[in-house]
């Protein structure tokens, strides 16, 4: 308990002072704790340490997961790639998927979300870098699936979401000022968007001094993890 008030409380400093460097409101950063591999114990201190939002790659042990802790009230981020055949599932048990990079996918959630649930918030995952292991839309693909995504009902689009590839902090800031320019482009015509979900344990200063609002850090807020996931 203590070791992950701890952590949470360094990280939290960190992002207050790369907050205040860009004069930017602490507040404007939500801290998403990356929980993959980590078990319902350890999501637990974190919560009870004052996190709220927790991110998931794999769709079984998320909710594996969330069941042992439904007596929490946490809101659950789905942020791995998104099978087609495991929509239905994303769509009842997470409150904002950031991996969208296909129309198709984002027609099954839009279909498959429970209308009791309100709505899916999704962010579109962009392959910033261009490589060609990732997963996401090229930087000129955002606009067309934004704009389909736009037309669903049950979604709501909030933003874009990349994954650089991993190099030292100051390496991915080209590649996060990339991203924050292509969803100013599409503000033009979509000003609600309000998201940019970038940064992760060795990078989130850079990513908040680039405009981050949703950083994700995992190792830094949970320790190392035992497998390379
Ligand atoms: C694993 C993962 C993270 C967290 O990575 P750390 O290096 O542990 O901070 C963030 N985002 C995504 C999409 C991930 O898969």
């Amino acid at each position: 308990m203590e070791i992950a008030a701890d952590r949470l409380a360094a990280i939290r400093e960190r992002m207050a002072r790369a907050a205040g460097d860009a004069g930017r409101r602490a507040e404007s950063v939500t801290l998403l704790a990356v929980s993959k591999t980590r078990g319902a114990g350890e999501v637990r201190e974190m919560a009870q340490a004052g996190v709220r939002d927790f991110g998931e790659s794999y769709v079984r042990e998320a909710l594996d997961k969330q069941r042992e802790l439904a007596d929490l009230a946490l809101c659950w981020h789905f942020i791995g790639p998104v099978q087609s055949n495991k929509t239905r599932d994303i769509a009842r048990h997470f409150d904002w998927v950031h991996s969208v990079d296909r129309e198709k996918v984002a027609r099954r959630l839009d279909g498959q979300r429970p209308e009791e649930l309100g709505l899916l918030n999704v962010c579109i995952q962009v392959n910033i870098d261009g490589e060609s292991t990732k997963h996401g839309v090229a930087p000129e693909e955002a606009g067309p699936l934004a704009r389909a995504i736009a037309q669903l009902p049950r979604l709501r689009l909030r933003g874009l979401m990349a994954i650089p590839r991993a190099g030292s902090p100051d390496g991915n800031r080209d590649a996060f000022r990339r991203l924050a320019m292509t969803l100013s482009g599409l503000r033009h015509t979509m000003p609600e968007l309000d998201t940019l979900s970038m940064g992760m344990s060795d990078d989130f200063e850079t990513a908040i001094a680039e405009g981050a609002t949703i950083i994700r850090p995992g190792t830094a807020l949970f320790g190392p993890r035992d497998n390379r996931q």
